[in-house]
């Protein structure tokens, strides 16, 4: 069967699905998208990716194209034709199609896509068990990284220089020196006191749900964890390391630059906090 996308208001095959030249979202990047987990046939954290969504949109300044109950109807839909039973539903929302013009009307409608894609268990499980290499590189984002808009030229960039040295993941590096995060994961450690440590929420950083689901196990099970940041001179000294995400759950760091993470395989306590996550987040058909 060949899949299926839901391009605004019609599904249709995904081969052929087209959005206009002068969508904003192709001009000026002018949206902003939410990528929902399917595992064993369960949304993840469906709720809380909805709410972000609609923050996102509202700190743009954009309108939602359909009602926020109707988001679900269509997520099923797509999980359904597309028979996913594992992988992931991406939602991008733009302000719309108009002349090209940096300014923008309220009256433009706004544009939404929705697809999905099969992700195989084995490629679910295949960092998770074995974990990652990480390449830091400096953080050139802008200074609204708390809205998941669709400017990702620099994750993209930073993700390449990932993938030239053999790594998964990017590493951000601030101007200060501090770790601000994953180029799409949130950064975690396991300091030389046992303290979890991840950047505070802060308008440098996107507010992962894999992150939130993440805390309220911790706190659930009185596990030590700071929000604070950084650095490599922490990462030098830290027993463990994982980046959470929607699509990566809680996946190990074995490696940083040439900084070997205790003794370079997952940290024996990566798959607690993997179940510790999988017990807190909440699944939902
Ligand atoms: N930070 C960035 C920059 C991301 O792109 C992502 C992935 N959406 C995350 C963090 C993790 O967020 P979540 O746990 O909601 O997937």
């Amino acid at each position: 069967m060949s899949r299926v996308a839901f391009v605004n208001g019609k599904y249709c095959d995904f081969k052929k699905s087209k959005v206009h030249i002068e969508d904003r979202g192709y001009q000026f990047a002018d949206g902003v998208y939410e990528v929902f987990t399917v595992f064993d046939n369960n949304l993840v954290d469906y709720n809380a990716h909805l709410q972000r969504l609609f923050r996102s949109l509202s700190e743009l300044s954009i309108k939602t194209p359909i009602a926020k109950k109707a988001y679900l109807f269509h997520i099923q839909k797509i999980i359904k034709l597309n028979l996913i039973n594992n992988g992931l539903v991406y939602l991008q929302v733009t302000r719309g199609v108009a002349s090209r013009d940096f300014k923008y009307s309220d009256s433009i409608k706004s544009s939404i896509t929705i697809t999905g894609k099969i992700i195989s268990d084995d490629t679910f499980n295949h960092s998770v068990f074995n974990g990652i290499n990480v390449t830091t590189t400096k953080d050139l984002r802008w200074k609204r990284c708390d809205i998941k808009s669709l400017n990702l030229l620099p994750a993209v960039l930073a993700k390449q220089v990932a993938f030239n040295n053999g790594s998964k993941e990017a590493w951000l590096v601030g101007d200060d020196g501090f770790i601000t995060e994953g180029s799409s994961s949130n950064a975690w450690i396991l300091d030389k006191n046992n303290i979890l440590r991840t950047t505070p929420k802060n308008s440098n950083i996107l507010g992962g749900i894999t992150r939130e689901s993440l805390i309220r196990g911790l706190k659930t099970h009185g596990i030590k964890f700071k929000e604070s940041k950084f650095n490599l001179i922490d990462i030098k000294n830290a027993k463990e390391a994982f980046i959470t995400s929607a699509t990566t759950f809680v996946t190990p760091v074995i490696k940083v630059n040439n900084i070997k993470i205790g003794n370079g395989k997952p940290g024996k306590f990566a798959l607690v906090f993997l179940d510790i996550y999988k017990k807190s987040a909440i699944f939902s058909k």
